[in-house]
């Protein structure tokens, strides 16, 4: 049959038949149909058929001309037909949506259709509706997408039951609905223990709270995430796993479930854990240690570990060398000064040629510019085929252990020095003193062996006189003797002591000159000379000034070859030189300033001058606590000249005595 169109001109319904037709199908359809109107806020029924009558509850002439908000139509549904009332009109072209409605505890799904037909003569923008019941094919459409999501739960549960992983599923919200087989097998529960929130149970209560806030949030992120927490087993032994999660999604990207499975990693998490326990045992062994520890790579010798002494030992930061060239940014020396290269370090030399190097001294200098000496021993590290790995440097700051070292050596040299020096001392000392006690004894012997023979007549008052005056010299040799050695033991523990007065140095040399003369005469043939050209006085101690240039003469006596000796006095400046110059055996240019120490007679021995090798020491110390000094001039077989400088003190200066105008 043709198709059959009302209002078409020429067809075999006449306008009034068609107008039947419509009316008849408007009054008989099983769909919803009307005419309406909008006001500015409501939906005004004009005519509705027998079918949208029904579904109203009411008649079609009760409904007619009512407002939507008298049917009891909701606010909210009446503002969403409106929109899509308005919507036809400005686009004047139907506009279909769908709109459910609870009806007796069922949904009922409608497909709307409104169109624009025109404006009333009111004024008023009027619609027809048609409304179609689709709730059968919306239900059809959601079991056919319920059992599509149950085929892919039963893929997966079929695949997951195969697994040797625990497995699990989970709704959008996280409750786990459904595990596999496994699951049940290790932790022993049934579906009911565990089932949504109840897989708490099989965690371990030092890690549930972490779980817990971990996947609270990871729920909501439809993205798939990881976590590795341990699990009990049916026999009580925890093992860990690592949980992996993947969200299923709707076309919409809705999360629709989880799919999850949880891998043990007990084995691997172990070894993780042995590996965590000698890393941080490393650590705390390098971080102790007190020496720097730098670790570089095989071949290239890239550095890859420096423990923390590794800056305080050299001073700077770690220098990342990228290969065994770059180690030349580590700055040391060879015992010949030139720089090392980047192969010359130990380090290098086990990385390359597998050399273990022991306690390698080497020179360096450090970040801070400060230069150092680190004691390097290095080894090569090598894998379970020998191959070479790794190399290892363990870097020692031995600076000050080598200072103290050096001057260990150097204190025990002088040690031993002072030891001989102490031995020759007591061996010229007792030779010394033997001398004189001798002399003493010979001398005591004789008296008595001359009283004892009775002879009277020989024992004149001169001999007397005689034996008397040899006892006082010898006496006052020992005595000189015993004073030197007390000198020194006292000066050892500390410097000599000075009282000072005012000295008139004329008249000092000239007591000094009477009471030597007799000696002078006796072994030079002449008086001692003493030339001053201007009277000086000073703030000196008299007694050891005396001391000191008794000293002076008395070795002018025994190394002046017998020849005469002659003192001077001179001013320069604020000084005061007293010179005692003799034409003696002299004295050697590697002796002049050796002279001056203990114990030292260079080479002059016992047998020869007698000396206990202090006098000169002693006359040192006398000047040095007077803030003055005392030097020799001398060529060797020519004599010499012992210079006594003194400061003056000006105030004390006095115009004094010529020695020669007396
Ligand atoms: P001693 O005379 O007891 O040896 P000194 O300390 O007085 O001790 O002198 C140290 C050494 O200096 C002497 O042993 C001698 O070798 C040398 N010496 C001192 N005075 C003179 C001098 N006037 N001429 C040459 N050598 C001297």
């Amino acid at each position: 049959m043709k198709d059959v169109l009302f209002f078409e001109k020429d067809t075999f319904f006449s306008q009034s038949e068609a107008q039947k037709a419509l009316e008849s199908f408007f009054q008989d359809s099983p769909l919803m149909l009307g005419i309406v109107e909008l006001t500015s806020d409501d939906i005004i029924h004009l005519n509705d058929n027998p079918a949208s009558a029904k579904f109203f509850g009411s008649t079609q002439a009760a409904l007619r001309n009512q407002p939507a908000s008298n049917l009891g139509v909701p606010r909210k549904t009446i503002d969403f037909w409106m929109k899509h009332y308005q919507e036809a009109r400005r686009i004047n072209h139907p506009v279909k949506f769908r709109e459910s409605f609870e009806r007796d505890n069922q949904i009922l799904w409608f497909q709307v259709t409104v169109s624009f037909l025109g404006m009333a003569q009111n004024g008023r923008p009027r619609f027809s509706y048609l409304l179609e019941d689709i709730s059968k094919i919306i239900e059809e459409e959601n079991l056919r997408l319920m059992k599509e999501k149950t085929a892919g739960d039963l893929q997966f549960q079929m695949l997951a039951d195969a697994m040797t992983q625990l497995a699990w599923i989970a709704d959008a919200e996280g409750k786990i609905y459904w595990y596999n087989s496994r699951w049940y097998e290790y932790t022993g529960t049934t579906l009911e223990d565990v089932k949504g929130s109840g897989w708490e149970k099989v965690h371990h209560p030092d890690h549930l709270q972490r779980v817990v806030d971990f996947v609270t949030e990871a729920w909501k992120k439809p993205v798939p995430w990881e976590l590795t927490f341990p699990l009990k087993s049916k026999s009580g032994e925890w093992r860990w796993f690592l949980t992996r999660a993947v969200p299923i999604k709707d076309s919409k990207g809705q999360i629709l479930r989880w799919l999850g499975t949880n891998t043990d990693i007990t084995e691997h998490q172990n070894l993780i854990n042995e590996i965590e326990f000698q890393k941080s045992r490393f650590e705390t062994v390098m971080k102790q240690m007190p020496a720097a520890v730098i670790i570089g790579e095989a071949p290239s010798g890239k550095l890859i570990f420096a423990n923390e002494k590794m800056g305080e030992v050299w001073g700077h930061e770690m220098i990342p060398s990228a290969d065994i060239s770059e180690y030349v940014d580590w700055v040391g020396f060879h015992p010949d000064g030139t720089r090392y290269k980047g192969e010359d370090w130990p380090l290098a030399r086990s990385i390359k040629h597998g050399e273990v190097v022991n306690n390698e001294d080497t020179p360096i200098l450090r970040g801070d510019g400060k230069h150092a000496v680190l004691r390097l021993s290095s080894a090569p590290v090598r894998d379970r085929e020998g191959n070479i790995v790794a190399g290892v440097v363990i870097c020692q700051d031995v600076t000050e252990s080598l200072r103290i070292h050096n001057t260990l050596k150097e204190n025990e040299a002088q040690l031993k020095e002072a030891i001989i020096a102490r031995d020759e001392f007591l061996s010229i000392a007792s030779h010394e003193l033997k001398t004189p006690l001798t002399s003493l004894i010979l001398n005591g012997q004789m008296i008595k062996k001359q009283i004892q023979k009775d002879e009277k007549a020989t024992l004149t008052r001169e001999k007397v006189e005689k034996f008397v005056d040899h006892t006082n010299k010898q006496t006052a040799r020992l005595t000189r003797l015993v004073d030197d050695m007390l000198e020194i033991s006292r000066l050892r523990t500390g410097k000599l002591s000075v009282e000072k007065e005012t000295v008139n140095l004329t008249e000092l040399l000239k007591d000094l000159k009477s009471r030597f003369d007799e000696l002078f005469i006796e072994t030079t043939g002449e008086e001692l000379q003493i030339e001053i050209g201007q009277t000086i006085s000073g703030l000196w101690d008299k007694m050891r000034l005396e001391q000191t240039l008794s000293n002076l003469l008395t070795n002018a006596l025994k190394y002046g070859n017998k020849k005469p000796v002659k003192i001077t006095v001179t001013k320069v400046k604020n000084q005061a030189f007293i010179s005692v110059i003799d034409q003696g055996i002299g004295i050697r240019a590697e002796n002049k300033e050796k002279i001056f120490q203990r114990f030292e007679r260079a080479g002059i021995s016992a047998n020869d001058i007698s000396g206990l090798g202090l006098g000169l020491y002693i006359a040192k110390q006398i000047a040095l606590a007077h803030d003055g000094t005392i030097f020799v001039e001398s060529e060797f077989g020519k004599g010499s000249k012992f210079v006594v400088c003194l400061p003056i003190d000006h105030s004390t200066q006095s115009l004094g005595v010529d020695l020669h105008q007396n």
